[in-house]
Parts: C-alpha cells; structure tokens; sequence
C-alpha cells in the first residue's frame, strides 16, 4: 500500500529537485569537493519513527548544526548559570564567523556563532582535549542514536585553512572568557564540526529535542527538559545566521543549519526534521533545505505559534467489533502530527481489518493538513480492497454543507451499520484472502 505521508514528502523533495541556486562553501576546501546535487529529507514523528526521501542516508558533515547540541552540553554539565557567566543569548544579525563579542562583558553574543560555539566547547570539563571530544561525540551520539565518525580529511582541511576560527579564539583567550588553551579548544572544534550525520541522524537528532530530550527510538533521555528549552530558545532566536527573523516568520521553528548544507529544525512536543542540499545562500543556509522547509511549514501548518490547545495522544481506542470491523476513536486537536499518527497506524493495521470505522466525532479542532489526511486515508485504503467510514456528525472533516456529506455518518453504530451492509454486499472480486 502507498503511504500517505511518505508520498507528499518525496512530492516536496521531488518539487525541489530542480533549484540549483547556490554554491558551495569553499573556504573549507574539502567542502567544495561535495556532490553539489545531494538532496535529503527526513521526518522524525515523536515516537521515532521516521521518513526518509532521496538521499537521506547520505553523509555530510554537520558544521555549525552542532552548535546547539554542544551548547546542550555545556548547560547539562555546568549549569546555565556557569555557562550565562560566558555566553549570551542575544541574536547579533552578524554572519557567523563575525569576530564579535559584547561590548560590556566581552562573552560571545551568543552559542550560535564560531565566537560562542568555541566558548561553550572550552566549558566542558574534561582533563584532555581528547577526553572533551569523547563526550561530545558520545552526546551527539545518544541524540542520534548511533555512534557518529569524524570526515577526516574535512577535520584536516578547515584545521590547515582556519585563521579565521583561529583569530577568534585568540581573541576570547586574551579576554580571559576561554577555558583552556586556544589551539587545543579548536581542533576539538573542528573535529565536532567534522562528525558527519545523514539527514536521518538530523531528523533523530531534532526529534530527541521535541521530546524535551528524551530519544523516541532508543528511549534514552539524553539531556534535561530545562536544557532542551534553552537551547531551542536560541536556536529559534539565532539559529540561522543572520537570517533568523525571516526564518521564524516564515517558518517558525527552531532550527540549526549548517555550511556542509544541513538544517534540522524542531517541532517541540511533534517532529525533527532533517534536511540536506549543500548549495548555500548568500547568508550561508542551504537554499534548497530553507525551501522545503517553508514549504513543509507552509502547507503542514507546522509553525510552532499554531498551538494545538492539548497535545495528548490522537487515538483515545482502538477496538473490533466483530466480522472484521475495526473502529478507530480520535480526539483532541488533530494537526499533521495527530493526523499522521492516525494514518500511519490504520495503514500499517490494515491486514487485521476488512473495514475501518473513523469516529472523529470528540475531535475539537483540525487543520487542513490532518483533513487532507484523514479524507485521503479512505481512498487508500479502497486500493488494497478496505472500505473506510467516517463519523463526523459535526463535520470537522467533511463540512455539513459539502456534497460529500452522504459519506460521513452520525454515530458509531450507523457507521458499523454500514460497514456490515458493506461488507454482506461487496463483490466477490474485492473480497481479501
Ligand atoms: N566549521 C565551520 C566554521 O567554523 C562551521 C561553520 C558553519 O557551519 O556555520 O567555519
């Protein structure tokens, strides 16, 4: 059976597939010598599972995208207290590797930046460089769920090309806002900026932080929920360089990118998302990956400032009610996220049942995207031989003054009504072995 949510995914990407704007970073020189067409999305629902479109599973290397979940670490080990005494939480509009720190205290604006990033690596207290890496790794591991690799020859490349990271160190150092020495901070920055992830790991990576740092598929929890707000704090405010504002506007979740082309941007309590296309934007975003994630944002209905009024779980039961009927009881306010999940589990269910009733009928509100869901899951469910039928007195998803309306029943036990009819009725040739 086709999967609803897989196909309008690889619609977006395939929708995308054309745009070439862009270029790729170069003044990492191994990042010029990257496939400029890959192109990878991945959706991590809150329960961990996960969809994958093109080239999902391809590596690159995360860059700046591990900016906030060394922040994350720095806060888990020291406390933001300790960390606030080094590292703002201001947006600066400035480019990334801008040589800026606040005028009064001299601390990096904030954890988003080299200047930032760089501090935050020198605050997580390990007696060697090695040892400093070792956690990290090992966090943004756990975040995953698998153990991450270093791109050697990226490590090697920004190690012998980066004055500019070097200039910026030095000049934290001789502010006494650095812990540690300066040369042996950065290559432990270069090789976190070098640990390569798939848009997958991403999509894992931004769902451990909508779970408030709980890993839905190891069921790990890897980080404080306290932390987890904080640091989707700034990556809302400073994620994406120096076009954050219109990011929020037009997107509306936290979000990270990176210069090796990544993006994962979160939606708290609802989906990770990872994306890949290593063309960037003027201001140093993937163009590719900011547009599919206005689109995704646009036409899902995902900007975090769409409140679902209670976030419980959509399915409040599932039962049968004999000869092959199945009826699914949905509530709440059904988004894309409640939607999806109602989708994915009749489609995966679809063997244990001849006919499936949906009573939608304490459903509170509903968005465009779940209807389109929840209308398009009967027609899916015809093509391998399943009937479905909809109890919708209110006509949440089929308006009362719509034509289709004969098609929505009253009540739980008119829907069953008809689905026996249905089933007594259906020719033989629909009849599944
Ligand atoms: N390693 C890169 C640098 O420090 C990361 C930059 C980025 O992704 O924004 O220049």
């Amino acid at each position: 059976m086709t999967d609803l949510v897989q196909n309008y995914l690889d619609r977006i990407l395939a929708e995308h597939e054309p745009i070439t704007e862009g270029v790729l970073a170069d003044y990492i020189p191994e990042l010029a010598a990257v496939d400029p067409t890959g192109f990878g999305l991945a959706l991590s629902s809150s329960d961990g599972y996960v969809y994958r479109c093109g080239d999902a599973d391809t590596e690159f290397t995360i860059q700046s995208v591990s900016k906030p979940f060394t922040y994350a670490l720095a806060l888990q080990k020291i406390g933001a207290p300790a960390v606030d005494a080094r590292i703002g939480v201001e947006p600066t509009g400035e480019a990334f590797n801008e040589i800026s720190v606040d005028d009064e205290t001299k601390a990096p604006k904030n954890p988003m930046i080299n200047a930032g990033a760089i501090t935050a690596i020198s605050l997580i207290p390990a007696a060697t460089p090695d040892a400093r890496f070792a956690l990290i790794r090992d966090f943004f591991s756990a975040c995953a769920g698998r153990p991450l690799e270093v791109d050697e020859a990226v490590y090697e490349s920004e190690r012998t090309a980066g004055s500019r990271n070097r200039a910026i160190a030095y000049m934290l150092d001789s502010f006494g806002v650095l812990d540690g020495d300066p040369d042996e901070v950065l290559d432990v920055y270069y090789r976190q900026c070098a640990l390569k992830v798939t848009s997958t790991d991403l999509a894992r990576m931004g769902a451990t932080l909508a779970r408030t740092g709980l890993n839905p598929m190891t069921g790990r929890r890897v980080i404080d929920p306290a932390v987890v707000r904080r640091t989707l704090s700034v990556m809302l405010t400073c994620g994406m360089y120096d076009a954050a504002g219109d990011w929020v506007s037009a997107v509306g979740m936290p979000a990270k990118s990176g210069v090796g082309g990544g993006i994962v941007a979160v939606l708290p309590g609802q989906l990770g998302i990872g994306v890949y296309s290593p063309r960037l934007g003027p201001k140093g975003n993937s163009v590719r990956g900011v547009r599919v994630c206005r689109s995704l944002s646009a036409q899902l209905g995902l900007h975090f400032l769409n409140v679902t009024r209670e976030s419980r779980s959509t399915l409040r039961s599932v039962s049968d009610v004999g000869d092959g009927v199945r009826v699914y009881e949905v509530h709440g306010d059904l988004l894309f996220a409640g939607a999806e999940q109602v989708t994915r589990t009749a489609q995966r269910q679809h063997e244990e049942y001849t006919a499936a009733v949906f009573d939608v009928s304490r459903v509170d509100d509903i968005n465009d995207a779940a209807r389109t869901l929840l209308a398009g899951l009967a027609a899916t469910l015809q093509t391998v031989g399943k009937h479905g039928f909809l109890v919708d007195p209110d006509g949440i998803v089929v308006p009362l003054d719509s034509p289709h309306r004969a098609a929505a029943y009253e009540t739980v036990a008119d829907a069953v009504a008809a689905a026996h009819t249905w089933l007594s009725t259906r020719p033989a040739a629909a009849v599944d072995d």
